[in-house]
């Protein structure tokens, strides 16, 4: 689906991305692991038209191609964001939207879906997740847990070929973790395309079909869980792993 190669960004003289190369085959869960600073939440970014990295290729395998060391077309760009949608950290719902306002606010916006259609997808896809009765709801009427099941329900309802997460309980207290962690497995299991920037090893060693392993703005060592989780070949690997498994 998804092939990236070089992806290059400095902010600065710091160079946070160096030379990332990485595949997404169609219906793979990729995990995005490593210590803080690593780069990993600025690859999403990359992905996604947020961040302009100075160099690298992002080609979807059915159009676009995107070379960041040329000129990039303002209708490169917008075919670039268009394949993928974001799932961030803190859900960044409207706050004066209800919840049925905020997942059709995209379809209707961005891709110009007529507004009773955008509705009825909204709705199937609010009822897939056990929040029908949330439609009319706001934000802060809900619990955090029910907020970025929201959030996750409006990347849905923009029919992306991949879909990003950024961290997505990191925000969450404890006991709403659960609960988002298995939305994301029922996604999995569905067949979605994720890349997740996680720090939920046990998480990622469940879903994940391949882990990257982030530091320092490369990919150390990238593999199967089982692989890369049980015998690591880096040591740089090997220690961040068993500090957090
Ligand atoms: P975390 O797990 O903490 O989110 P990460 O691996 O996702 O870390 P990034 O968020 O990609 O790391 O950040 C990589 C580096 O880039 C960090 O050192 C960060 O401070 C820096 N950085 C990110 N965005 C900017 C920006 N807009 N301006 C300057 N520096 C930035």
């Amino acid at each position: 689906l998804l092939t990236v190669t070089g992806l290059t960004k400095s902010f600065g003289a710091h160079r946070v991305l160096d030379g990332v190369d990485f595949e997404v085959r169609r219906g793979e869960v990729v995990a995005l692991i490593g210590p803080s600073g690593s780069g990993k939440t600025t690859v999403l970014r990359s992905l996604n038209g947020l961040e302009t990295p100075e160099a690298g290729v992002v080609s979807f395998a059915d159009g676009p191609t995107v070379d960041f060391s040329a000129a990039v077309s303002k209708a490169d760009r917008t075919a670039l964001r268009d394949r993928s949608a974001m799932v961030f950290q803190h859900h960044n719902l409207f706050p004066h939207r209800t919840v049925l306002q905020n997942v059709t606010e995209g379809p209707i916006h961005a891709h110009g879906v007529p507004k009773a259609e955008a509705a009825a997808r909204a709705e199937a896809l609010l009822a897939r997740v056990g929040l029908s009765e949330k439609r009319d709801a706001y934000p802060f009427q809900l619990s955090g847990g029910q907020q970025q099941r929201v959030g996750i329900v409006r990347a849905l309802a923009l029919q992306p070929s991949l879909l990003l997460f950024d961290e997505p309980t990191s925000a969450l207290d404890s006991e709403l973790v659960g609960e988002v962690l298995l939305a994301l497995k029922e996604l999995a299991d569905e067949g979605w395309t994720m890349l997740i920037v996680t720090h939920e090893l046990a998480f990622a060693r469940q879903v994940a079909d391949e882990v990257l392993f982030f530091d320092d703005g490369v990919i150390v060592e990238r593999g199967a869980p089982k692989d890369l989780f049980t015998r690591p070949t880096q040591e740089r690997t090997r220690r961040f792993v068993d500090r957090l498994l």
